[in-house]
């Protein structure tokens, strides 16, 4: 494991030594791998005797409720009052899974301006300068992966047992697509196989995160599928868009379109996927690309967003039928990009 310097471990193990209460913090719409490294490090320092809590933004999808600790995770939106006070009192804060302030939304206004020790741990590219202590590669699959090798560095030693390993294996099997992307490395195996040498079921995770949707999320995806996908040949690319009103008929939940944008691209010949979803205040678009088209410059560009070079993010103000109009037309500018990324 090469990602960590030892005198950012020293650094970070000098911070421990005098701390005592300590503040977890990941980003908006969490996915598997923000709780999944989230929780594996409150188990890891509740273990420690530490005084440990999780805050996230907003809640975690329901195909996520079953992770170890959930139950004690304050949600911000929820319960912004005792989640200020812990963010207050808190003598150090993790910061998991993000590389800009503003993935933290409506908490980033009390996070801005405090004083207090802070460490960040991410695989993002081109982290914003907001911590004392930043650990940070894009070399890895997962902010669970680099977690994985933060914990085994700390001298305390290796204490991953069976709670922090589904944890972990769950941000691991997230963020890659079940190894479908981002892992080609073998220290992700090598990770993945001391994680289930704790025992972990690493099927019966599959299960729990990928085959535990409503019947209403399915007619949804089905419905997305046969009337709501625009595919663009000429381009390598294609989308999905929900309006308010479909999801409503199919009484979405968070979480519903999970992996939808994933989609278009088994379709041969697509490289780029785009979902727009519409909801209150904004509409959200998730990006998905293959090989060297890279989708967070896309969306950094024109849509107010980020990511990875194929999972990226990012979001819309105007309505949904500019949004729209605005990718058709961007999208023109990509052709050589688009074509050239074709397998
Ligand atoms: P998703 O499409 O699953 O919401 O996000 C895919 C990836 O894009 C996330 O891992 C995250 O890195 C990034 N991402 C999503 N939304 C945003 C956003 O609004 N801003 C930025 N900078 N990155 C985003
Ligand atoms: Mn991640």
């Amino acid at each position: 494991m090469k990602h960590i310097k030892s005198s950012t471990i020293q650094q970070t193990e000098k911070i421990l030594e005098k701390v005592k209460k300590i503040t977890i913090i990941t980003h908006f719409n969490p996915d598997g791998d923000a709780i999944g490294s989230s929780l594996a490090l409150y188990h890891y320092l509740a273990d420690k005797n530490f005084d440990v809590s999780v805050i996230i933004p907003s809640r975690a999808p329901d195909f996520l409720h079953w992770l170890p600790g959930t139950n004690s995770i304050n949600v911000f939106e929820d319960t912004p009052d005792s989640s200020k006070s812990l963010i207050n009192d808190a003598e150090l804060i993790f910061f998991l899974d993000f590389n800009v302030l503003n993935r933290t939304q409506g908490m980033e206004k009390y996070l801005k301006s405090l004083s207090t020790k802070k460490i960040l741990i991410d695989h993002h590219p081109e982290p914003e300068n907001f911590a004392d202590v930043i650990i940070s590669s894009t070399g890895v699959s997962s902010t669970s992966e680099l977690l994985y090798e933060f914990l085994t560095s700390l001298k305390e030693g290796s204490d991953i047992n069976r709670d922090i390993a589904e944890c972990l294996y769950t941000g691991i099997m997230t963020d890659t697509g079940s190894f479908s992307y981002n892992s080609s490395s073998p220290e992700t195996y090598y990770i993945v196989s001391k994680l289930i040498e704790q025992g972990i079921d690493k099927d019966k995770i599959y299960w729990q995160v990928y085959d535990n949707y409503s019947i209403d999320r399915m007619k949804l995806l089905g419905y997305c599928l046969n009337q709501k996908l625009k595919v663009f040949p000429d381009y390598a690319a294609a989308y999905i868009s929900i309006t308010k009103d479909e999801l409503k008929k199919y009484n979405y939940k968070s979480g519903d379109s999970e992996g939808f944008v994933n989609y278009p691209l088994s379709i041969k010949g697509i490289v780029f996927s785009v979902i727009f979803i519409e909801h209150e205040e904004y509409i959200k678009i998730s990006f998905r690309s293959k090989g060297e088209f890279y989708a967070n410059h896309f969306a950094m560009k024109h849509f107010n967003g980020g990511g990875h070079r194929n999972a990226a993010g990012g979001y819309s103000e105007e309505s949904l039928n500019e949004t729209l109009k605005k990718f058709e037309k961007e999208i023109q500018l990509y052709k050589e990009d688009l074509l050239k990324s074709r397998v």
